[in-house]
This record gives C-alpha cells, sequence and structure tokens, in this order.
C-alpha cells in the first residue's frame, strides 16, 4: 500500500481520515468568514490538496486558519486608513 506524505510537513497522511470526516472539516473551514476572494482561492487550493491527501490534516487547518486571520488583519487595517 502507498504511503501518502503531505507536502508541507512531510507527515505521513493518516489513513483514519475518512472522506465523509474531511468533507465535513472542509466545510466548517470554508464556511468561517473570509473577506477576499484571494484567500478564499487559496483556501478552496488548499481543500482540494487535502482532499486528494497532498497535505495532511494538522497542516491544512494551520494554513486555513493562517489565511482566515491574514484576512482579518488586513481588512482591520484598510478599514482603519479609511477611518483616518
Ligand atoms: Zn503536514
Amino acid at each position: 500500500m502507498k504511503v501518502e506524505v503531505c507536502s508541507i510537513c512531510n507527515d505521513k497522511i493518516s489513513p483514519i481520515v475518512n472522506s465523509s470526516a474531511s468533507r465535513e472539516l472542509q466545510k466548517i473551514l470554508e464556511s468561517l468568514p473570509i473577506l477576499k476572494k484571494k484567500e478564499l482561492h487559496q483556501i478552496k487550493i488548499l481543500s482540494s490538496k487535502f482532499a486528494n491527501k497532498k497535505i495532511c490534516i494538522d497542516c491544512y487547518i494551520q494554513k486555513v486558519v493562517y489565511l482566515k486571520a491574514i484576512t482579518k488583519i488586513e481588512t482591520i487595517n484598510e478599514i482603519e486608513k479609511k477611518l483616518k
């Protein structure tokens, strides 16, 4: 059996992650508020990498949460600029 390895951290991708659980996770992560199209596109790419077992669950969650945090900070900065 071929062992899939995460392209980010090189960890073995756990076969425990079944497809319905991973679809559920993707749904949750993608439904979190996001304000920028650029980041949303990157999240879609991460989701497809995760679905195709190119990245592990830890990296997937980490990257999506990071992108969402970045988006939030950028948006706050833009709002502050406009208020000045
Ligand atoms: Zn990983």
